[in-house]
């Protein structure tokens, strides 16, 4: 049926409220604007983010709201004026923006665009939203949503990949895999032959972890407190594991004392601030560089100002500083040239039904990632 033009009738899961399992619903998706794209979502993966903005990230009047931004999928329309996409592309769906013309995108200094919020995740989006279930109006998460059968998106939030790439891999390429290693080549540029620690061993850790080993570190200590992870974080390229439940001293002494004073390179890829503070006080006084990747919006971070006169940097990084549209196809590239991992971080495949069992797998820290199969490529 050629749905081109048309309201699209479909199911996604929808989040009422906070706290609360997500619901199955029929929604109705509004035919693509100018610059717009519809999008057929064929995967999507659960990343901790979804799950912090429903537990904890939350606030009530940015519900309903449709969860979900690590997703690949089909181009089903285009909006007027849109010349890089065409029916039957494969994209993945992309939560910064890259126009390619704003001062921002000029610059090799950042990966932001000036055209819109990072993610799209405000008021002014929800009033925006044409997606609606029930009557009244849904917001796509991160100004994706892809817990749904179908997405709208701006075409300055996709990305055209190669049509060998299978969609229910690559979407983790959409953030967890490309912010962790981008964390490690782009934004440390971790150099050879160094000493690395990854705190928080999630998907986003573990591509971190295969960042440095890409970038020729030469000692990579993973850092986690469920011990499940010691054999997984090998597979990527950790050369020891520390879970720090088993010290009986700070994390940063034991890291210090295993490293002749502290790792080169250190990435926080947790979310917690105290997790933050430790991965900075590991890495060496003189030169360390200390990365947060973790995510929280609700929580101040503390340090003595000392520990970065001597010489420490601390950074941030958002999706491994890639330029979101130029990034991911070539992430893409490079796991269809087997240069990086993809397929090893998938831990669980479900259905688009079965996203509650996701999550719960998540917290239980069972998988690392889940992957949603919603609809056929
Ligand atoms: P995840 O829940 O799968 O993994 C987190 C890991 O941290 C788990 O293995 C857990 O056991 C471990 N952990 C918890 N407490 C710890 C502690 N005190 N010390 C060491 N390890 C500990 O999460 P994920 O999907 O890999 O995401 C990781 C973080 O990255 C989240 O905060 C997420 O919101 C954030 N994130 C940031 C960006 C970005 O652009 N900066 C993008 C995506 C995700
Ligand atoms: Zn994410």
């Amino acid at each position: 049926m050629d749905t081109a033009g048309k309201v699209i009738k479909c199911k996604a899961a929808v989040a009422w409220e906070p706290n609360k399992p997500l619901v199955i619903e029929d929604i109705e998706v509004a035919p693509p604007q100018a610059n717009e794209v519809r999008i057929k979502i064929v995967a999507t993966a659960l990343c901790h983010t979804d799950l912090y903005h429903l537990f904890e990230g939350m606030e009530t009047e940015l519900f309903p709201t449709i969860l979900g931004h690590e997703s690949a999928g089909i181009v089903e329309s285009v909006g007027s004026s849109v010349t890089e996409f065409q029916p039957g592309d494969k994209v993945i769906p992309l939560f910064i923006n890259q126009c390619r013309e704003c001062r921002f995108c000029r610059s090799p200094k950042t990966n932001l665009c000036d055209k819109g919020p990072i993610g799209a995740h405000d008021k002014l989006a929800f009033e925006k939203s044409r997606i609606t279930c029930k009557g009244k109006k849904v917001l796509p998460f991160m100004g994706i949503g892809s817990f749904s059968e179908y997405v709208l998106m701006k075409q300055i939030a996709v990305a055209k990949i190669d049509p060998a790439a299978p969609l229910d891999k690559v979407c983790l390429i959409g953030c967890a895999i490309s912010t962790g290693f981008g964390a490690a080549v782009n934004t440390a540029k971790v150099e050879a032959g160094s000493t690395c620690a990854v705190f928080g061993l999630g998907a986003v850790g573990l591509a971190a972890v295969m960042g440095c080993k890409f970038a020729g570190a030469e000692r990579i200590i993973a850092v986690d407190t469920n011990p499940k992870r010691a054999e997984t974080a090998k597979v990527f390229g950790a050369t020891d594991f520390v879970n720090p439940k088993d010290q009986n001293k700070p994390i940063h002494q034991v890291l210090a004392e295993m490293t002749n004073g502290g790792v080169d390179y250190s990435f926080e890829c947790v979310g917690n601030v105290e997790v933050m503070r430790s991965a900075l006080e590991s890495c060496n006084p003189g030169w360390g560089v200390s990365v947060i990747v973790g995510w929280t919006n609700r929580h101040d971070f503390a340090a003595r100002p000392i520990q970065l006169i001597v010489g420490r940097t601390w950074k941030g990084s958002l999706f491994g500083g890639f330029k979101s549209k130029d990034g991911v196809p070539e992430m893409v590239r490079a796991y269809l040239q087997k240069k990086i991992k993809v397929d090893e971080f998938i831990t669980h495949s479900k259905t688009l039904a079965q996203v509650n069992e996701g999550f719960e797998l998540m917290k239980s820290g069972q998988s690392i990632r889940t992957v949603l199969n919603v609809s056929s490529e």
